[in-house]
């Protein structure tokens, strides 16, 4: 017996999800926060720590941590709320809850890669509908008309979205929601550097799932995301949702987290402050195309992604190389925005590499 016969074939057509190695100290491929917290939050964080319970179970249901997250994100009452082990993982259980083989889940693209991942690993067909090449806008009677045509089970829209960095219009999302005619997740793990987004309110619509992660915020490592949707539907996803997916370090450190939520707004404030300035120097090269962007990072063309990207590892900075991952992103890299020291590293061999 061949073990490998045994795989299902969707699964082993896959290719298992690619982190670039890092070499460089500079690292602005994966919108990360560039720096830790200051010393004395430090201190205070590790002191709770050393009470954490680690011989025991986390508790599955983390209310401390839920009722943070309600107070701090001011979010209804009325919707149900599921944490997972990042917004990966929520992804993950939302496909697997919804997964029929052979039917579609659909997005527009180029998007977030776990869509088609997750959605091939449970043998639904994943139908990507193109942007718009010049300014990644959706193409609006092409979503409609796959929706029509396919009748997705899901659609996922990242509002704002990786790795385009654009947010789509409120009327397009609702015109979508109208016409999906299954769940629509609503992926917001930029939205606190979107500039006009409010998606609670599309809340009252039973077939939409909000979702949000704590990774481009600063807490990437930690692993917290959570989702907001009907009580009805998150009941039955609930029973899928390993119990101690969540664990004590994790509760006890995102919660602290959020008790001295006013560092993180000040943080996003002077990432957004510095996405500012480096879209005015990219766009001072008249060899660069430069999208604005509602995240925490900037997706730009030139004329030579590869030869850009290279030398710019050799002068120890990491980019996200995007050219040969959608024809419509063709010479394109995306660039984190780290902090003012690390931007200044970027402009300076940019500046040198187009001299
Ligand atoms: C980064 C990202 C996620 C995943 O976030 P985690 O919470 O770290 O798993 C989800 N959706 C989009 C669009 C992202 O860019």
């Amino acid at each position: 017996m061949n073990v490998l016969s045994l795989v299902q074939s969707n699964i082993r057509e896959l290719t298992a999800y690619h982190v670039q190695e890092v070499e460089q100290s500079i690292k602005l491929d994966a919108m990360e926060c560039p720096w830790s917290w200051p010393q004395a939050l430090l201190e205070d964080w590790q002191k709770g720590l050393a009470e954490v319970a680690i011989n025991r179970y986390p508790d599955p249901r983390a209310p401390q941590l839920r009722a943070c997250l309600r107070d701090v994100f001011s979010l209804p009452d009325s919707a149900s709320m599921m944490l997972g082990n990042g917004s990966d993982e929520l992804l993950q259980m939302l496909v697997f809850a919804l997964a029929k083989s052979g039917s579609k889940v659909l997005a527009p693209v180029p998007c977030f890669s776990m869509y088609e991942h997750l959605s091939r690993a449970w043998n639904m067909e994943f139908i990507g509908v193109p942007l718009q090449a010049h300014d990644f806008s959706l193409d609006m009677p092409a979503m409609l008309h796959a929706i029509e045509q396919h009748q997705p089970r899901i659609v996922f829209l990242a509002c704002p979205n990786n790795p385009t960095g654009n947010l789509f219009s409120s009327a397009e999302i609702s015109t979508l929601i109208a016409a999906a005619p299954g769940v629509v997740v609503l992926d917001e793990a930029y939205s606190p550097y979107a500039s006009h987004f409010n998606s609670l309110s599309y809340l009252a619509e039973e077939k939409v799932i909000i979702m949000r992660t704590l990774s481009k915020v600063g807490l990437a490592g930690l692993r917290l995301g959570y989702m907001l949707g009907t009580p009805d539907l998150f009941s039955e996803i609930e029973k899928i949702r390993l119990p101690y997916n969540i664990n004590v370090l994790t509760q006890y450190s995102v919660e602290f987290a959020l008790r001295h939520f006013s560092y993180f707004q000040d943080y996003v404030q002077c990432i957004l402050a510095e996405r500012q300035k480096m879209l005015e120097f990219l766009q001072g090269f008249a060899q660069l195309q430069v999208w604005a962007s509602q995240t925490n990072f900037l997706t730009f063309r030139c004329p030579d992604a590869d030869a850009l990207f290279n030398h710019l590892k050799h002068q120890d900075i990491l980019l996200k190389n995007l050219s040969h991952q959608h024809p419509i992103l063709h010479n394109c890299l995306r660039l984190s925005i780290g902090s003012p020291q690390e931007n200044q590293h970027v402009r300076a061999a940019v500046q040198e590499f187009y001299a």
